[in-house]
């Protein structure tokens, strides 16, 4: 019998105990030390945004986002209904109000529904969008590159530029993404907003543990977002702090790990890619990219309408772990009472998707294995 297969595991295969010994021996294991700067250099320069910031979470270069994007009290955000809890909890933890849009069918915000909700539910006066039935100014957007896929950027773009938002890209899931024909063709994911996120957990394309990573080409924001993380220090003896700051910042350890790791990273879009063609090869029909971009390829989305069936079934019978999507967050307590649009596209994908074992260090045979027990199921009538 073979070994269970996993929905996505972390791959350490290269320098990461060397640069990591390197980190420890040299006494360097906190939040000072060169391999920060280095793991931040490593990245900005992949991705060529100009200036990044090494935080201790995606969530965390969230957060530190929507503060230096000056999100703040009363106002509202532009958040996606479908997607992980962690991309809209941060606008809360600023006391703004998220306002939740559909999806589309590349999973992510739906820039139609947007757009016309701007029309619609909100008024512009030509320098400020307020929302009608709350009186709250919208300020920003966040938008989700979800499962590695980009966003609509050209529109939803425009539509933050005509109605002055600032636009957070939560590339936590799409580092290494790009565009590759319209207005941003040549751009990375993060690298097109006011500011963009990448997360470093443990089952994302590239892991530190945990961490995550702020990037921007306004070098006043990053710079905002940096004295944020480091408790809004101001003077490097006497402890003068003029500002309520955050211990947000990665530690020499994490970064030791990420830099050996985006060495790895064309090698594991590379891996991806290839196991997503081989899925369809195979005869798995998986969830297409949008056109015109180079996806990273993170997450492979398959559809049924026997999604708990299909999952149960793979789970006892092959030991082939995978998952569902999330449950829509503007139905989930904390948000129950908080606007939103038109959704009625979502749901049909929460209902249907199952994610399919998708590790940079799955083999063409596991991915084999995997596909024929899916089309097992698919044969046998659905069980
Ligand atoms: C992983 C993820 C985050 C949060 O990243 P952490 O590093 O786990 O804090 C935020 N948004 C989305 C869409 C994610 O998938």
């Amino acid at each position: 019998m073979r070994e269970p297969i996993p929905l996505s595991v972390p791959n350490i295969c290269g320098n990461e105990v060397v640069y990591a010994e390197q980190a420890i021996g040299s006494g360097w294991v906190s939040t000072a030390g060169s391999f920060v700067s280095d793991f931040e250099a490593a990245v900005s320069h992949y991705c060529n945004a100009r200036s990044a910031v090494a935080c201790q979470s995606g969530t965390a270069a969230l957060h530190l986002g929507l503060l230096a994007a000056g999100v703040g009290r009363g106002q509202a955000v532009f958040v996606p209904t479908l997607t992980f809890i962690a991309a809209v909890n941060p606008v809360r933890y600023v006391d703004a109000m998220p306002i939740f849009i559909d999806c589309d069918d590349t999973l992510c915000m739906d820039t139609e529904k947007l757009a016309s909700y701007c029309e619609e539910e909100c008024v512009f006066d030509g320098d400020r969008l307020t929302h009608i039935a709350t009186g709250a100014q919208v300020t920003a957007v966040v938008v989700v590159h979800v499962f590695g896929n980009l966003a609509d950027m050209d529109r939803l773009v425009g539509l933050a530029e005509k109605y002055h938002l600032s636009v957070i890209e939560d590339a936590t899931e799409a580092l290494g993404s790009r565009w590759e024909s319209g207005r941003f063709a040549g751009r990375f994911a993060g690298t097109v907003g006011t500011v963009g996120a990448f997360s470093f957990n443990g089952n994302k394309i590239i892991t530190t543990g945990g961490g995550g990573m702020l990037v921007s080409n306004d070098e006043g924001v990053a710079a905002r977002a940096r004295y944020l993380s480091q408790q809004a220090k101001d003077d490097s003896l006497y402890f003068i702090h003029n500002e309520v700051g955050f211990n947000y910042r990665m530690t020499n350890l994490q970064a030791a790990v990420g830099l050996a790791q985006m060495e790895k990273l064309d090698l594991f879009i590379r891996t991806k890619e290839r196991n997503y063609q081989r899925y369809q090869q195979d005869g798995v029909e998986l969830l297409p990219f949008r056109e015109g971009i180079r996806p990273n390829y993170w997450f492979y989305s398959y559809l049924t309408p026997y999604r708990d069936e299909l999952m149960e079934y793979l789970s006892v019978t092959h030991a082939i772990q995978t998952r569902p999507i999330w449950h829509l967050i503007h139905s989930l307590r904390p948000y129950a009472t908080a606007p939103h649009g038109v959704i009625d596209c979502a749901p049909n994908y929460v209902a249907q998707v199952v994610n399919l074992p998708c590790s940079t260090d799955l083999s063409e045979g596991d991915v084999d294995a995997v596909a024929a027990a899916v089309l097992a199921f698919s044969e046998d009538g659905s069980v």
